[in-house]
C-alpha cells in the first residue's frame, strides 16, 4: 500500500484506521517540555517563557516629563494666554539621564526634556510649542492643569504586576516589557533541536547531477525549513541508504543533538524496502499504523535512547511528509516547549471549484486562499511538489464528504 492514492471513489480501508486526532494525542501524551532555561533577551526572542514575568519597580519608576517644555507651578501659568502670556525666569535646564535633585520655586520654570525626571514640587510641563522656547526667560501662552504632560511613576506598572505571564511565545511587545522592567534574562524553554533524517537508495543531493532513477532530496531540505520556520534549531543528516542496520546506526548517532528526531521515507506498507521501520522495530517502542488521513496515512512515532528522545517517523512522498509535519509536528514541536498554540491556524472560506475526497479518510488538499476565497490546485498527488510550492493553505474535508461543490464552506488551514 502507497499513500499517493488520490482516487476520490476509494472505499474506507478493510483494516482499521487511527483518527488524526488519536494519533496526534498519543504523540503528544509521549512528549515532555524541555526544562527551563536562564537565556538573555537575544537569545529567549521566539521562545516560550516558563515562568511569569513581573514588575519588580513601578514603571516608570520616577515622574518625568512627557514632551519637551517648562516645569512650573500650576498657580504661575494660570493667567496665561494668547493675547497676555505669562512670562518667567528660566533657572535650570534638566535632559533625560540628569540624576541631579531639582526643586521648583513659585515664580520660576525649569526647562526639561521628555522623560527627564520632573523637579520636586513641579505641578505641570508646559509644552514648548506653548511658549516662545526662551532659555534664560519664557513667555508662555497658554495655561493647563497639575498633571499635565507628566508621566506618573507606575502609571503604566506597579511592582509585582504581572508583565508577561508564563507560557507566552515571546515577541518584540513582550521583550520590550520585559526590558523596560530591567530583566536581562529570563527562563525559557529552550529551542528545540530537531534531527531531520531521510532515507532511500535513490535519493541524491540537490546541485549534484543525478541520473534516471534517482531524484534530488526534497524532504529533508523541507522539514529542515518547517522545523526552523517552528523554532527549532534544525539538523540535517540525509540520504541515509536502504539498509536498516545504516538506519539504526544513523539515528543512535544522531541522538546526542536531537530533542526531537524525525525521518522521512521508509515507513510505508511495501515490505523489505521499509527501512526506517525494520530498523526501529527492533527496538520496541514505535508504534507504526495507517492514520485515516490523504495524503499522510502510513505514520509512526515513539521514542529511543535511554533518554527517550521522541521520533517521528513521516512517509517518504514529499507532499504526504509536508501535510505529516504541519499536523503531526508542528504540535509536538510545541509540546516540548510547552507550547500549545502551535497549530495552524484555521479559517473557513468559499471554494472556488469542486473537489473529490476519499470516504473515511480526511484530505488535506492544497490549495490557495485568497481573500475569503480557496482555489484548490490541480495535482494533488502525494508526490506533487511543485503544487505544494504553489500552495499557502491545506483545504481539510471531513472523512465523511467525498465531495464538495463551489461556494460551499470549506474548513482551511492556513500554512506558516
Ligand atoms: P518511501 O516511503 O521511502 O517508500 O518513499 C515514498 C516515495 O517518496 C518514493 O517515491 C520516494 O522516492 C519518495 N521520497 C522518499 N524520500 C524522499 C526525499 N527525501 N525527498 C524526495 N522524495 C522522497
Ligand atoms: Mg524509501
Amino acid at each position: 500500500m502507497t499513500d499517493t492514492d488520490t482516487s476520490a471513489t476509494t472505499a474506507p480501508a478493510l483494516e482499521a484506521l487511527t483518527s488524526v486526532e488519536a494519533h496526534l494525542a498519543e504523540i503528544l501524551a509521549g512528549i515532555r517540555p524541555l526544562p527551563p532555561t536562564e537565556l538573555s533577551l537575544p537569545e529567549a526572542e521566539g521562545l516560550v517563557l516558563a515562568q511569569d514575568v513581573t514588575a519588580t519597580q513601578p514603571l516608570p519608576s520616577f515622574d518625568n516629563s512627557a514632551m519637551d517644555g517648562y516645569a512650573v507651578l500650576a498657580q504661575d501659568v494660570a493667567a496665561a494666554s494668547e493675547q497676555a502670556p505669562v512670562t518667567l525666569p528660566v533657572v535650570a535646564e534638566i535632559a533625560a539621564g540628569d540624576t541631579g535633585a531639582y526643586a521648583i520655586n513659585p515664580g520660576t520654570a525649569i526647562r526639561i526634556m521628555t522623560g527627564a525626571m520632573l523637579p520636586r514640587g513641579a505641578e505641570l510641563v508646559i509644552p514648548v510649542e506653548w511658549t516662545d522656547a526662551g532659555t534664560s526667560r519664557v513667555s508662555i501662552h497658554t495655561k493647563a492643569s497639575p498633571g499635565h504632560a507628566v508621566r506618573r511613576a507606575g502609571d503604566d506598572a506597579q511592582p509585582g504586576q504581572l508583565l508577561v505571564p508564563a507560557g507566552t511565545r515571546l515577541k518584540p511587545m513582550h521583550i520590550a516589557a520585559i526590558a523596560a522592567a530591567g530583566h536581562g534574562s529570563v527562563p525559557v524553554h529552550p529551542r528545540p533541536r530537531v534531527v531531520v533524517l531521510s532515507t532511500g537508495d535513490e535519493l541524491a543531493e540537490p546541485g549534484t547531477p543525478i541520473i534516471p532513477g534517482r531524484i534530488w532530496d526534497s524532504n529533508s531540505f523541507m522539514i529542515a525549513a518547517a522545523a526552523r520556520e517552528a523554532g527549532c534549531l534544525a539538523y540535517r543528516q540525509a540520504g541515509i541508504p536502504d539498509k536498516p542496520d545504516e538506519v539504526l546506526r544513523t539515528i543512535e548517532d544522531q541522538l546526542i543533538r536531537a530533542d526531537l528526531l524525525v525521518t522521512t521515507g521508509g515507513v510505508s506498507m511495501g515490505g523489505e524496502h521499509d527501512v526506517v521501520k525494520a530498523a526501529l522495530r527492533q527496538l520496541g517502542t514505535l508504534t507504526f499504523r495507517k492514520v485515516a488521513m490523504q495524503p499522510g496515512m502510513p505514520q509512526g512515532f515513539g521514542s529511543i535512547g535511554a533518554e527517550k528522545v521522541p521520533i517521528i517517523t513521516l512517509p517518504g512522498n514529499p507532499v504526504s511528509a509536508y501535510v505529516s509535519f504541519q499536523i503531526f509536528v508542528r504540535p509536538a514541536i510545541g509540546a516540548l516547549q510547552a507550547d500549545d498554540g502551535l497549530g495552524l491556524p484555521v479559517v473557513t472560506a468559499e471554494l472556488t471549484a469542486p473537489l473529490r475526497s476519499p470516504a473515511g479518510r480526511r484530505s488535506f488538499l492544497r490549495g490557495m486562499l485568497e481573500g475569503g476565497t480557496i482555489t484548490p490546485l490541480t495535482g494533488q498527488g502525494s508526490h506533487q511538489v511543485a503544487t505544494l510550492g504553489r500552495a499557502n493553505a491545506l483545504i481539510t474535508v471531513p472523512e465523511w464528504v467525498v465531495q464538495m461543490q463551489p461556494g460551499e464552506a470549506a474548513e482551511v488551514l492556513v500554512l506558516p
